[in-house]
């Protein structure tokens, strides 16, 4: 069995424990011991990391991955790609996500409903590099709701299963299930982006919604929903949905609604998309400021501080990431939530890194007896080696060079963290 020993590191532990410097031994894909204070692990037959000076903290989950985006600057980027260079496109991604330190992806919806599926077992079975991988399917909608592009006379397909009713829900919840997906993803609110529905309206009725979340329970699968009405967020936590997408419009029935659901739900904000509108970094896809302005994303931006500010202080489970992969926020730069999180929701540097740690890896074990997210004895050794202090300057984590070493399941995907890598003498 592989051993590594880690010395000498700050370690943030992400228990909500202030960091410590220390040693943590891994054996295997585990992590056996961590040890407050250096020099008291054995480093018999252990790979050595010098750890000195460095921080060391859990991998990060991306909550809301789209591994087959990249540089998407319309839906006809999501639906023209054949599907083989896609493919490797996916593959691409997946990678892109390992090397900025995400051990984990939470698949989020993807542009054909294989994608996600079949990376995830390439990943798997260790002939593509990539975080572990929850695949996540293609996104199903209702008529005439977000993602249905066609027109009576210009039928299009993709990039939405489209469905009307509850028995063309369990079909196509089903099918999904078949073809391997880990999450099924819902649009059960409208969008700005599709003007007949925006976003505070619900196209999804509760009984469709009901139905998805049972079918896909019936076969071990996680239920996720794009809602940003409060209609739609009521509806997804009456009806048992898992993972709530955005929720940016909220009211005091609906704050009590999350708390008495928050050891049940996990919330993911994805506040990058509606920043960087809001900021004229997607001026160069053609989406100003301006433009943000009449689709009424301030206001959006403004909803989702008050909500999610409201969510933190009630202790619901905030993962980061989201929608990453446009042309204007680019794969790899998904650590930019975590200073999303202090600045628009209020939360410390600290919480925040719980929350793109600790909380995605709960996330990833949801219902099972598995251990992801925190580095304590027995959890999945799935951690990052910093050069540098994240807890001062979180823009440290989004420069893959700070990231000296990068470890998923016990084994060192990455390791340049020094001369003191040896291998120790028996
Ligand atoms: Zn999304």
């Amino acid at each position: 069995m592989s051993k590594t020993l880690i010395v000498g590191a700050k370690i943030f532990d992400a228990s909500g424990a202030a960091p410590f410097e220390g040693d943590m031994l891994v054996e295997g894909d585990r992590i056996r011991a961590v040890s407050k204070g250096s020099g008291q692990l054995a480093s018999a037959d252990c790979v050595v990391v010098d750890g000195k000076g460095k921080f060391l903290m859990p991998g990060m989950t991306e909550g809301h991955a789209h591994l087959s985006f990249e540089t998407v600057a319309s839906t006809e980027d999501l639906i023209a790609p054949p599907p083989e260079e896609h493919t490797l496109l996916t593959a691409r991604v997946a990678k892109v996500l390992l090397d900025h330190g995400f051990t984990s992806a939470w698949g989020a919806s993807e542009a054909k409903l294989r994608l996600g599926v079949a990376v995830r077992n390439e990943v798997n079975a260790g002939r593509l590099p990539g975080p572990r991988i929850r695949a996540g399917s293609l996104e199903i909608s209702v008529t005439g709701a977000m993602g249905d592009e066609s027109k009576l006379h210009n039928p299009r397909t993709g990039p939405s299963i489209i469905v009307d009713g509850p028995e063309e829900m369990r079909k196509a919840v089903r099918l999904c299930c078949r073809e391997g997906c880990d999450n099924i993803k819902l649009d059960v609110s409208g969008d700005p982006f599709y003007p007949s529905t925006p976003a505070h309206t619900t196209p999804m009725s509760f009984e469709e919604v009901k139905m998805a979340v049972e079918t896909a329970h019936a076969y071990g699968r996680r239920v996720n929903a794009h809602t940003r009405s409060i209609g739609g967020t009521q509806v997804c936590l009456r009806a048992g949905v898992d993972v709530l997408y955005h929720c940016e419009y909220s009211d005091a029935k609906t704050l009590d609604m999350f708390e008495e659901a928050k050891d049940r739900v996990f919330v993911a904000p994805t506040v990058s998309l509606f920043h960087t509108i809001v900021k004229n970094e997607a001026a160069g896809a053609g989406l100003t400021a301006e433009v943000g302005g009449y689709m009424g994303i301030p206001g959006l931006l403004e909803a989702s501080a008050k909500t999610h500010t409201e969510l933190r202080k009630r202790g619901i489970r905030h993962v980061i990431g989201g929608d990453y992969g446009f042309a204007w926020s680019k794969q790899g730069t998904n650590a930019r939530d975590i200073q999303f999180f202090v600045d628009y929701y209020g939360y410390t540097p600290s919480e925040a890194l719980r929350c793109a740690t600790g909380n995605g890896g709960a996330m990833m074990t949801m219902g099972s007896d598995e251990k992801q997210g925190l580095l304590k004895e027995g959890y999945l050794a799935d951690m990052v080696l910093v050069d540098g202090d994240p807890l001062t300057d979180l823009s440290v984590l989004l420069n893959a060079e700070r990231l000296v070493m990068i470890m998923k399941g016990g084994e060192l995907y990455k390791n340049v963290a020094g001369a003191a890598q040896r291998r120790a003498a028996a």
